[in-house]
């Protein structure tokens, strides 16, 4: 039936390609893992779902793939990635701390990137993302040549969400309050009619905050008006580290989300990254307003930022929050080792096993994300009519064998280098361990460059304890 496709056999629906035999994990309704499996895609969307005997016989496929050594996933989720931030991998020293982190290191290395740097590093984050298994992306608000990375990750053909790096606040005196805040609204303003979203849209525009202290009241109050007006949603960095609670306590009297409730800015369009250092009550707040919170575990091992100590996650989750899972910094994109973190994190912290299954742990990564981002309706799930965003696992491999239980072995044995296969939108984007739509080679060659370029400019010098001769 593979030549049939301009004359489908009676009853039989064309589509453009056709995965038999595999293992499907589909994260619809019912959570069916399908064995010995069939999925059929037909433009970008999933055309059928099922066993292989009852779909087999239902479509006339332009190709069929043999998938009996994949396991497939819907694409992973990933909830925060500075996606210009690859191209100083490994550069800010581990000690480094928070703040100086941020201002000494991140920042001025950011700043000093040119338009074309940057345009390199978010084609660099796409191929790492892509490469293990994540389809859709929410970017963590560190772009500042928007233009540049938007159409370089079109290029790609990832799905994401996108913004421009605004800060209002007012640090020093002789800046005028009025006119950053003002400034900050109209480039989200923009953004947003230059990239809009809407059905289908693989990548768009959201008003996308730095979050901390960085943000005025009147900011978030413009910027979660355009994410409503314009069917966006909004993300914002909070509460890594105590200094977070601490400044608002200072300065409005209450927590960092009590103080944003009172704002009237929370709710289902807003997705908080980091969120250690919060308590009960702004807990409660979170679930009584649909406000989501992104967990970056790497990132909060690496920080020392106390979650296991501190965090309420398990909190959050028996609350009802969604929780999403996000990779944060360059250190690596793979949503794979996220979940494995996030399976256990909270096992060891509670000495509690029962906490944070892997199936949880696999729900973050792909139907929270999607939630997360308003895009339920089309991925984070295999079921007809959703977006063909999915990940072939190959199994031919040392931590696939025996293959027993694909849940267990997906989060705790496997890992983002067992990727063999990714289709966004119905697009074939990574097709045997190579990405189709970058030439890998040419990137390797050109980031090393660049990032030589980058690290030699900004005078910051390696830090290495141990002599590089
Ligand atoms: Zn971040």
């Amino acid at each position: 039936m593979s030549d049939t496709t301009n004359d489908p056999g009676y009853g039989r629906t064309a589509v453009e390609t056709l995965i038999v035999g595999a293992i499907i994990i589909t994260m619809d309704a019912a959570r069916r893992i399908i064995t010995d499996g069939a999925l059929a895609i037909s433009g970008d969307r999933i055309a059928a779902i099922g066993k292989r005997a009852e779909i087999e016989p239902l479509v006339d496929a332009k190709e069929i793939i043999d998938g009996r050594r994949f396991v497939i996933t819907p694409g992973f989720v990933n909830g925060h990635i500075h996606t210009t931030e690859t191209l100083i991998k490994g550069y800010i020293p581990e000690n480094a701390g928070f703040e100086d982190g941020i201002w000494r290191w991140s920042v001025p290395l950011y700043e000093l990137q040119t338009p074309a740097e940057q345009q390199l590093a978010g084609r660099l984050s796409a191929l790492s993302m892509l490469r293990t298994g994540t389809t859709c992306f929410l970017e963590a608000g560190t772009v500042i040549a928007l233009d540049e990375v938007f159409a370089a990750l079109d290029e790609t053909g990832i799905r994401g969400r996108i913004g421009q790096w605004v800060l209002d606040r007012a640090f020093s005196p002789d800046q005028d309050q009025t006119a950053l805040t003002d400034r900050a609204l109209r480039i989200l303003e923009d953004e947003l009619v230059r990239y809009p979203g809407g059905d289908g849209q693989r990548l768009s525009a959201w008003p996308l905050l730095i979050g901390h202290n960085t943000n005025t009241d009147a900011l978030w109050r413009g910027a979660k008006q355009l994410a409503d007006e314009h069917g966006a949603g909004i993300s914002a960095h909070m509460s890594p580290a105590k200094v977070d609670p601490d400044w608002y306590l200072a300065h409005t009297g209450k927590r960092p989300v009590a103080h944003l409730a009172d704002l009237g800015v929370l709710g289902e369009n807003v997705s908080l990254t980091h969120m250690v250092h919060v308590d009960l009550t702004e807990v409660a707040l979170l679930a009584e307003t649909g406000t989501n919170v992104i967990h970056c575990p790497t990132a909060a091992l690496k920080g020392g930022y106390g979650t296991t100590g501190l965090g309420l996650f398990p909190e959050m989750a028996a609350a009802g929050v969604t929780l999403m899972l996000g990779t944060d910094g360059a250190d690596h994109t793979d949503m794979m080792r996220a979940t494995t973190l996030m399976a256990g994190l909270f096992k060891d912290a509670r000495q509690d096993a029962a906490l944070f299954p892997a199936h949880q742990a696999l729900e973050m990564a792909t139907i929270n994300g999607a939630k997360a981002l308003g895009l339920t309706d089309q991925i984070g799930s295999l079921e007809v009519g959703r977006k063909a965003d999915l990940v072939l696992h190959d199994t031919d491999r040392p931590e696939w064998k025996p293959l027993l239980n694909c849940i267990a072995q997906l989060v705790w044995s496997a890992d983002g280098r067992g990727v063999h296969s990714v289709w966004v939108n119905g697009e074939r984007l990574v097709d045997n361990y190579r990405c189709t739509t970058i030439d890998e080679e040419r990137l390797y060659a050109e980031a090393q460059t660049a990032a030589k370029a980058i690290t030699g400019r900004s005078g910051l010098s390696l830090v290495c304890p141990w002599p590089m001769i």
